[in-house]
Formats: C-alpha cells, structure tokens, sequence
C-alpha cells in the first residue's frame, strides 16, 4: 500500500469524514479479512447525531455546489478518476483483504469505477433541457434539470466501490451533495477509501461524506426529513423497508435489489460456449453477484453434456487465498453467508437433489457447487443464493422454461443460449426481466446502458447512461413573460 493511504489508514481510525476528518469518540469496528479471520484495521462509526450534523453540513455546502459552474464539477470528477487511476493498486488490495474479492474480480471493478467517474463528468455539460411552445402570446416555456438536493447512498459489501460510484459520481456531477453510508462489510473500501478519494479531488469540502454504522444509522439516513433522494443498492428485505418509510415522506427513492437469475441453454446451443459462461456467471466472487445465474434451465436433449462439462470445469476452479493471482475463487464475506449457503445445499439434498460436486469447504470457503435432481420450488432454486452453487433443472418445452423463469418474484437478468437469435430476441419481450443477454451469461454491466431489474429487483428507476438524468435530478417548468399579461378576474 503507497504512503499517502498509510497515512489515510491512521486517520480513519479514529476520525470520521465530513468533508474534513472530524475526531469522535464514538464506538469503532474492527476490520477482518475474510480469508484469514485476521483483524487488518478499525473504522471509526458515526453517531445518529453524526447522521444529523452531517445531513446539516450537506444542505449548507449544496448550495454553492450546485451554483458551480459545469466546467469546474467536470473537472472535479476527471481528477477523481485520475487520483483513482494512480491509487488503483490501494483501491484493489483493500477490496481483496476486506472483501474477500480475487484480484480479477478487484482489479474489474477498479477499473469500472475509473470509467463511472469519466463518464459522471461529461454529465453536468450535457444536463439539456427543452423548450415547448406556448398558447399565450410572447411566453416561452422551458423546462430544465434542476438538482434534489442531499442525496443519500447506501451501498452493499460485494462491489463496493461500483455500486457506490455508480450513484455518487452523477449525484455529484448533477449538483447535489450526497452522504454515503456504505455496509458494515465494507467500511474501508466501500468508506473509508471514497472519503479519501474525493477528499483528493478538490471537491468543495461537505459535499461527499461518509456516515459508518449498522441499520439504524442507514435509517436515520432515510427518515432524515432533509435527504431528499435515496439511492440503495442491497438486499430485497431491507429494500421494502427503505421504500415503505420514503413512502411516508413522499420521498424519492432508487431501489436495486436481489435477483434470482436464470440461464436458458436452448437445444441448439454452443454447449461448452454455454458451460464456459455458466461458469462465469455462478461462480464469479464466489456467487456474491446480484446478477448471479442461479437457475440453470437445461433441455433435455443436451443435459448430460451440458452437466458433465459443468461439473468438470467447476471442480478445476482453484479455491483459496484471493490474494494469490491463480485464485479464482475466494472466501465467502462472513460466517452468516457461509452457513446459509452450507444450509440451503445441505436442505436441498435431504429433499432429493444431488450435490455433484463442491460444497462447504474450511473456515468460509465454499467450493464451486454443481446440483441436479432439483424440483423447481425447492429453495435452492427459487431462492437468491448469493454463493457458488450452480442448480440444474432439465425442461422439454421452452414455454415450460419461461413459465418457470417468470414465477420467480425476482426479475433481474436472464440469459438465453441458443443459435436463433431473432427468435430469441423475439421470446424476450415474453419474459420478466430488467435485462436479457442473448448468448451470454447474466453478470453483465455496461456503464452508458441503462441497468435495473423489474419485479422485486428494482423499484423506482435505473442505473447508467441517460437513464442518471432522472435520477439524480428534477425537472422544472419555467415559463417567462416579458411582460405580465391581464387575467379576467
Ligand atoms: P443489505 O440489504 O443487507 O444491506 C445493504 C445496505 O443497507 C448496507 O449498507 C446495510 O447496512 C444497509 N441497511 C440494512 N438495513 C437497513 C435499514 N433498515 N435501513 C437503511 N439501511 C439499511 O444487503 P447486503 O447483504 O449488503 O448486499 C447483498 C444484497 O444486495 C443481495 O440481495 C444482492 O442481490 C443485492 N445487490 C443488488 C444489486 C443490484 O444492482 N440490483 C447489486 C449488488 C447487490
């Protein structure tokens, strides 16, 4: 780790960022790294009154945040993508040792957030409005975007720095200020390590900070009468929450939240194309994926192929330290997930599944887990796992596929393996899902396209590209006389 994050490392153990590093002496938690079970650091926690102090400071600094002119909120985030690009080795070594991700996974993600960041800058130039004619003689009617204000982000542990850059780079280039309060799984990297970042980029002091803490502080967040917009990305449960108590107060909120996602391999797929995705889309971080496929649907004409290859390519996958450069799979982010992953295949085998390969391995390894046999409303299949298990379910009829596709309450991604593209491309309509790949697997995000998931995945809006307009601002009517007209009254 370079010098300056030393430094940084120091600060945070006691401080907690407000725009500046403030000295508390509130509780702190420890930091343990996933593979050893070793403590690597301590995050200083903030307080509700924190919560509060801080909301304050974020209204007071938007003000002349979003009077900024473009050119200067542009540049802010170019320099944040470039103090990234020069830190990525201290960005990816925290997220290996906090989060248990393998460098291809960190290394991934690293360079994910350098593009969200660029992409966020070229947004304030491109903030356009529009003009409509008017019935009234020398009225002009324009609408522009206008920002909400304070925006609070709540992220999860398992792309933390992503699914916290995804929401706070245009927040920011929009206009607002936002409070970040990212998973207690994830303090530094998904903390600690973006108040430092854009601390480093010249970001006018109170518009990013940084609340660490349990639920209660994300609450606190939520029920704050002057946050105007929520942006959470994390489980399906607490999103209903979160969505019942913005409700309340007509507030806005973006919701993305758990899947249970399917791949389709058609009988006339590329069968090891097919197996090679698969792969990719189970078992990457260790399953801990939102997009993660977790329902295979195989025809019966190609299955025993199709399972074979699965089941080989899975039991070579290396398991292990995720620092190692030959790892491809690391531990699981803490005991809770190991033994509800161990569970769920141990539950499904009492009821007749077939473990074909994998399973629970040393302190919170996992191997990648291939299970056949599989009735579709067992648990494991209908169920967000959130580990490296692989159900197969075999189909004779894709209309029977579909119907078992849809009756997941979930509706995040699905992919489809076969070689009739304009036949499958017609089927995706048919299908209740925020996002389809055809001939690929379902971990899939490209920046500048829209991402969000239908059912009980997403609530409220998307992610990425000309979708981040509406998000993270509003629209405002203006129209403009030039001179005050007559009413009849
Ligand atoms: P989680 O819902 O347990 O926690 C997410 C965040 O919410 C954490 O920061 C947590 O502290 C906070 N939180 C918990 N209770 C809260 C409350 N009552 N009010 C406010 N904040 C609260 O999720 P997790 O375990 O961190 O992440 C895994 C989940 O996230 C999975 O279900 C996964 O599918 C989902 N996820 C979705 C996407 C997506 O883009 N759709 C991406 C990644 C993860």
């Amino acid at each position: 780790m370079n010098t300056q994050a030393n430094i940084v490392e120091q600060i945070w153990k006691e401080y907690i960022f407000q725009g500046n590093w403030i000295k508390t002496n509130n509780l702190s938690r420890d930091i343990i790294n996933p593979a050893t079970g070793e403590m690597i650091s301590t995050v200083q926690l903030a307080s509700l009154d924190n919560v509060n102090s801080s909301v304050e400071i974020a209204v007071e600094a938007q003000k002349s945040w979003k009077n900024t002119s473009f050119e200067s909120r542009a540049k802010i985030l170019r320099k944040a993508a470039q103090f990234f690009e020069e830190n990525i080795q201290t960005f990816i070594d925290w997220n290996v040792q906090e989060c248990g991700s393998t460098l291809l996974k960190a290394g991934w993600e690293a360079n994910a957030c350098i593009e969200q960041l660029y992409m966020a800058s070229s947004m304030p130039m491109a903030a356009a409005g529009e003009i409509f004619p008017s019935s009234i003689s020398g009225r002009t009617n324009v609408w522009q975007r206008v920002p909400l204000g304070v925006v609070g982000v709540i992220s999860p542990w398992n792309f933390p720095l992503l699914l916290s850059i995804r929401s706070i780079a245009p927040a920011l280039a929009m206009g607002n200020s936002v409070i970040l309060k990212p998973s207690e799984f994830s303090n530094v990297t998904g903390g600690a390590l973006l108040a430092w970042l854009f601390q480093m980029s010249g970001l006018p002091e109170g518009n990013f900070q940084v609340i660490s803490g349990e639920s209660e502080i994300g609450e606190a967040l939520v029920n704050h009468p002057l946050v105007n917009l929520i942006s959470f990305t994390g489980s399906t449960a607490v999103g209903k929450k979160i969505a019942e108590s913005c409700a309340k107060q007509l507030k806005k909120c973006v919701l993305e939240l758990g899947g249970n996602n399917a791949m389709i391999i058609c009988e006339d797929a590329d069968i090891d194309t097919a197996v090679n995705n698969a792969v990719w889309g189970s078992f990457l971080h260790q399953g801990q994926i939102c997009m993660q496929t977790g329902r295979h649907l195989v025809h019966r004409s190609i299955a025993d192929e199709y399972i074979q290859k699965l089941k080989e390519k899975a039991s070579s996958l290396k398991v292990g330290d995720p620092s190692s450069p030959e790892t491809q799979l690391g531990p699981l982010i803490n005991a809770n997930q190991h033994q509800k992953v161990c569970r769920m295949v141990e539950t499904a085998v009492e009821q007749g599944a077939t473990l074909e390969c994998g399973g629970q391995g040393d302190q919170l390894f996992f191997h990648p887990a291939v299970v056949t046999n599989i009735s579709k409303d067992n648990p494991l299949f209908t169920h967000e796992i959130f580990g490296p298990v692989a159900p197969i379910l075999i189909f004779d009829d894709i209309a029977e596929a579909i119907e078992i596709v849809n009756s997941s309450k979930y509706g995040l991604a699905v992919a489809i393996h076969t070689a009739r593209t304009a036949w499958a491309y017609d089927l995706a309509k048919d299908i209740k899902s925020g996002m389809i790949h055809i001939n690929d697997q379902t971990v899939n995000n490209e920046y500048h396209v829209p991402f969000g998931g239908m059912g009980e995945s997403g609530y409220g809006g998307r992610f990425g590209g000309p979708a981040n307009f509406d998000e993270f601002s509003q629209r405002q009517w203006v129209s403009i006389l030039d001179k005050g007209i007559q009413y009849p009254l």
